[in-house]
């Protein structure tokens, strides 16, 4: 790759904001009057799911803008912060080959000054950063809607430039709150969902799959083999069997299921029993949770209506 393609890696937030609005300004000397810039927002340790939703960022807009932070805010244990994958070099390169313009990675220091010690004004999640991960894991969503509200004052690019920001369905309960939080917080941005990227195994794509030796990567698979069951059940026309697709997990000592829900796509709310008694009627979103030690693994599965 010549250095004409690299991407230019930004590290403070005066260099985002004017390398963004340099970027707009050439696109428009280029002839795009009104040019949209679309954002990835990471963490790094990047993979091929990541790189869908590069992708598709890359196909609907005309540059693409990486952010690459290990949000502390977002973190509950101090241990699993600091063993998060950290692998900027190679995620560099990873999305210069995607075409991504822009690669925005601050410091800790940069996006929380004074931290650990400072307090900072924070994003409540409300009642959808609650439930399921924001049960196990309080404080999380606060820290997610926080350091994604922070990225989109940081990068949006000045008007009549348009702003679309990226997230995968991998992650649907925050595909959820983020899409809250910009509607909710009037930022003008659009959010758009990229689909989950499996591996040929079944096993969803995660940075923190890099933490599992092949044994756990095999009692993995329990998660996407649970939900397989009820898509299976779904697209048959079946009553979904939630506690059959629950044994799935719970019949390996070394897995603990934390969460299975089936799911409203829209609001996360868990459908009712007499809803779960008949047929789907409605499309919903199956949940799960649970601990391969030393992670914390999280997947879901659209379930199509009964036809
Ligand atoms: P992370 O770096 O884990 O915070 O993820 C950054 C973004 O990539 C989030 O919007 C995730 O939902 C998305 N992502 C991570 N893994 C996958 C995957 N396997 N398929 C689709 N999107 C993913």
């Amino acid at each position: 790759m010549n250095t004409a393609d690299k991407a230019q890696v930004v590290t403070t937030i005066d260099a985002a904001r004017n390398t963004v609005v340099q970027l707009v300004r050439k696109l428009q000397d280029a002839g795009i009057e009104e040019p949209s810039i679309g954002l990835v927002p990471t963490m790094g340790a990047l993979h091929e799911g990541h790189g869908a939703l590069l992708q598709q960022a890359k196909d609907e807009n005309d540059a693409v803008v990486v952010s690459i932070f290990v949000n502390p805010l977002q973190f509950n244990e101090p241990e699993d912060y600091e063993n998060y994958p950290r692998t900027l070099d190679a995620d560099v390169e990873f999305v210069s080959g995607l075409g991504a313009s822009i690669v925005f990675a601050p410091s800790t220091e940069h996006m929380y000054p004074g931290y650990p010690d400072a307090r900072f004004i924070r994003v409540d999640s409300g009642e959808m950063g609650a439930s399921f991960e924001g049960a196990s894991r309080p404080g999380h969503f606060d820290g997610v809607a926080t350091v994604v509200t922070k990225l989109w004052n940081i990068l949006l690019p000045p008007s009549p430039a348009q702003f679309r920001s990226y997230f995968g369905q991998k992650d649907a309960q925050q595909l959820a709150v983020l899409r809250k939080t910009a509607d909710d917080l009037n930022i003008p941005v659009e959010i758009r969902a990229v689909d989950l990227v499996r591996a040929p195994s079944g096993l969803a794509l995660s940075s923190r799959n890099m933490r599992l030796d092949d044994e756990g990567k095999t009692r993995a698979l329990a998660l996407s083999k649970a939900l397989n069951l009820l898509r299976e059940q779904a697209e048959a026309g079946e009553v979904l069997d939630v506690a059959a697709a629950r044994t799935i997990i719970n019949k390996d000592p070394g897995v603990e299921l934390d969460y299975l829900e089936v799911v409203e796509a829209e609001t996360l709310k868990p459908l009712g029993e007499e809803e779960l008694s008949q047929p789907l009627q409605r499309e919903a979103l199956a949940l799960v949770a649970a601990v391969v030690e030393p992670v914390r693994l999280i997947d879901n599965m659209v379930l199509p209506a009964a036809r």
